[in-house]
């Protein structure tokens, strides 16, 4: 395999297609996600996995559905989508999804958030109430906050067209929206740059308010009083669909300032 070894040793990366799944898998610690983040980047918006499937590997996480259409936030076991104006529904069992990473969530440690922070302040507070106490830029971690959304700067993407258009040209019909001030969750992963390829690097959040009526992928958030819940990620399960392959190391620079543009709106 041509991809950075720590995916292989740190991270535990195991890569299986469809067929070789086992139907339900829960170990602690350990992701489960279909296709990378290159895949998506380049447009591979059909995905070979339901969410009645992908809810068999994890209770928490995120992702993106068929046709990139809306935003995917799995708490507490339940998938909802968030749609291009941020309103939320409940995902189908049957419908599918090309990008997502769950977790069966079980925290490690549980910090009390005093006040309103902004995210990279609570990722530091995320990677230094962690037991092993990694360095932000080699924490692989899934996270969780539970609380006062005080402002949310967040995104939804519309169904894209066939044939589909890389991300760098769906991200034109993307919307943003303010989510908070409200009663929410942040949901999510942090993993480290050179997971990239596989995933986004740094944290990655997707944001739903308590009473599940909005919601989509965080870009700014600024958040607190509440709980934050971190467990540490040292497995990744990853399933690839048909036509998927494993990344090379890192992402190329093309990708890389497609990903820029689209996290820093
Ligand atoms: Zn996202």
């Amino acid at each position: 395999m041509a991809i950075d070894p720590r995916l292989v040793s740190a991270l535990h990366l195991q890569a299986l297609r469809h067929a070789a799944l086992p139907a339900e898998e829960r170990a602690a610690h350990a992701a489960f996600q279909t296709s990378t983040l290159e895949a998506l980047l380049d447009g591979a918006y059909d995905g070979d996995l339901t969410i009645g499937e992908l809810r068999r590997h994890g209770d928490l996480g995120l992702g993106t559905f068929d046709a990139l259409d809306g935003e995917m936030v799995v708490l507490d076991g339940e998938v909802w989508r968030a749609r291009a104006d941020g309103t939320v529904v409940r995902a189908a069992d049957d419908a599918r999804t090309p990008f997502a990473v769950v977790t069966p969530f079980a925290a490690d440690a549980t910090v009390a958030i005093e006040a309103a922070m902004g995210q990279e302040e609570l990722l530091a507070q995320a990677v230094r109430a962690m037991p092993a106490r990694p360095s932000v830029a080699d924490a692989a971690l899934a996270i969780r906050f539970d609380g006062r959304l005080e402002a949310v700067h967040a995104r939804s993407v519309p169904p894209q067209p066939r044939p589909y258009p890389p991300l760098a040209e769906a991200a034109a019909t993307q919307r943003t929206f303010e989510l908070g001030p409200a009663e929410g969750s942040l949901v999510g992963f942090a993993f480290p740059a050179w997971a990239g390829g596989v995933e986004l690097p740094g944290a990655h959040l997707h944001a739903i308010t308590a009473d599940r009526a909005r919601g989509g992928h965080v870009l700014h958030a600024r958040v607190g009083p509440g709980v934050l819940r971190v467990a540490a990620v040292t497995d990744l399960h990853l399933e690839l669909p048909p036509g998927v392959e494993l990344p090379a190391a890192g992402l190329d620079a093309d990708r890389a300032a497609t990903l820029d543009r689209l996290e820093n709106d």
